[in-house]
């Protein structure tokens, strides 16, 4: 779609919105904003926005939906709200920033045909690590990237941002399965599935239908492109294998593997091999050991990581060089500090029982783990093997602290806390040298906190601030 003179409603001014508004009206759309806060609450949102763009805020208005050429929703929009069925019932087409994004680049590429491939990450968990991680490499490797999508930044944005510049060799973009749910031509040159277990189960009605919309990311793939799953996670491998079956034309499947040898990226005997095109097969990329990121679920991004930017061309060398420099992201099993023996690590951003799970399995040492914060309807039951084996407290906190009571109080010490503060006092009055304190909540954070981000950042604060023998 050519989007000069089009009628264009952006809904949801948050970030992607921003970008989203901001991108079209530089491209000469006539665009309006709609959001259901108001003017005064959107006032940083607005001070972002392009002045050309129209403002419809404190709601929805049905005529600026009916009477749209498109509709561009951000991803936390559900596609299910009032104005969005009547626009659609209509005919007007209804899609995210993702389609978007992917959208205008399409266009520049057929104009001045430099190609602009996606190397598009999504999974339940692991996608910002593998998507930062990626994009290194791909850096590493000499090539130019526009680097975005959930991870913070709006695609949109940094779309803007390049101009009309240099076109860039690759978009590294990290997906989520609410921007899968609107995409319609988006097809990337490599995409990754990582994991698929339960999260946002507050807004899908069950797991078949959010493994759905993650799949979408291989929808429009075809020959010449590539796929790249995790062989060890079976919800990963049954969607795909359902969804391919019966394809006249699909992307070549790679996998990763910690267990076994596969066409792809695993690990044997401490070694991470590949076997990919343009490689001998079965050839050594690093010692395990040698990688920076560390635990068993980063062991899976790095090889997820490193087989993309192989199927996207880059050379060995700089995959393995990234690989061994890149020490991960913050709020992400990040290490504090020791305190009288007792290790403080900052998991904020692992936010739903499946990265928990990981991030539990990643210590051989004790844990006093605190948890809790605001319910994504997480069956917390799930943890109670790992918990029962590793976990000796449990200090809870926030909206979810009584159902995460309820699912694992029999199986360690719990401890109720009010506050982030308060759990963490009563976390070293329990630790012993060699436990390890880990925040890793299992919850969102909207219950007590602006986002993981502030979430993590307080809780580093309230440990750095720990006097030594108080
Ligand atoms: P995402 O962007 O998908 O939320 P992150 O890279 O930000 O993923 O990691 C979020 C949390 O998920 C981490 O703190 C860690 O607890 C957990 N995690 C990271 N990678 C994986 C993985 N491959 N499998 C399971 N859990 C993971």
């Amino acid at each position: 779609m050519q989007y000069r003179d089009k009628k264009i409603t952006v809904v949801g001014l948050a970030r992607s919105g921003v970008g989203a508004a901001n991108l079209l009206s530089g491209l000469g759309a006539d665009v309006t904003v709609t959001d259901t806060k108001t003017e005064g609450e959107l006032a940083g949102k607005i001070m972002r926005l392009s002045p050309s763009v129209r403002r419809a805020l404190g709601g929805h208005p049905d005529d600026i939906f009916t009477s749209a050429d498109l509709i561009v929703i951000s991803p936390g929009i559900p596609l299910g709200i009032g104005p969005l069925a009547k626009a659609r019932g209509k005919g007007v087409p209804v899609i995210g920033e993702l389609e978007l994004a992917y959208n205008v680049l399409e266009v520049r590429r057929r104009e001045n045909a430099a190609g602009m491939p996606f190397l598009a990450v999504t999974g339940s968990n692991g996608k910002s690590t593998t998507t930062t991680l990626l994009d290194q490499m791909v850096k590493k490797a000499g090539f130019r990237s526009i680097f975005g999508g959930n991870i913070g930044n709006a695609l949109t944005e940094e779309i803007l941002q390049t101009g009309e510049g240099p076109s860039p060799d690759f978009v590294v973009a990290e997906v989520s399965s609410f921007q899968l749910e609107t995409i319609t031509a988006f097809r990337p040159r490599v995409a990754a599935i990582l994991n698929v277990t339960p999260d946002h189960m507050d807004r899908y009605h069950s797991l078949s239908e959010y493994a759905d919309a993650k799949a979408r990311i291989f929808e429009n793939q075809r020959g010449g492109d590539f796929l790249v799953l995790n062989a060890d996670d079976p919800g990963t491998t049954a969607i795909a294998k359902e969804k391919l079956k019966g394809r006249r034309e699909g992307p070549e499947v790679f996998y990763f593997s910690r267990r076994q040898k596969v066409k792809g990226i695993y690990c044997t005997g401490g070694t991470v091999l590949c076997n990919v095109p343009h490689l001998d097969a079965d050839v050594t990329l690093v010692g395990s050991a040698e990688i920076g990121i560390k635990g068993v679920h980063n062991l899976e991004n790095a090889m997820a990581a490193s087989a993309m930017a192989l199927l996207a061309g880059c050379p060995a060398k700089a995959v393995a060089e990234s690989l061994r420099e890149f020490q991960g992201l913050e709020h992400r099993l990040e290490f504090v500090r020791t305190l009288e023996g007792v290790r403080y690590i900052n998991d904020s951003k692992g936010t739903n029982v499946g990265a928990v799970m990981k991030s539990i399995e990643s210590f051989s040492d004790p844990l006093i783990l605190i948890a809790g914060g605001r319910d994504k309807a997480g069956d917390f039951s799930e943890l109670r093997d790992a918990v029962s084996r590793k976990v000796k407290a449990l200090v809870l906190i926030g909206e979810a602290a009584g159902k995460i009571k309820d699912a694992l109080g029999g199986v360690a010490a719990t401890v109720m806390a009010r506050d982030l503060k308060e759990a963490v006092k009563a976390c070293r009055k329990m630790a012993e040298r060699g436990d390890v304190v880990l925040l890793s909540p299992a919850c969102a954070s909207f219950d007590m906190f602006r986002d993981f981000e502030d979430r993590g950042r307080q809780f580093k604060k309230i440990v750095m601030g720990l006097g030594e023998n108080e």
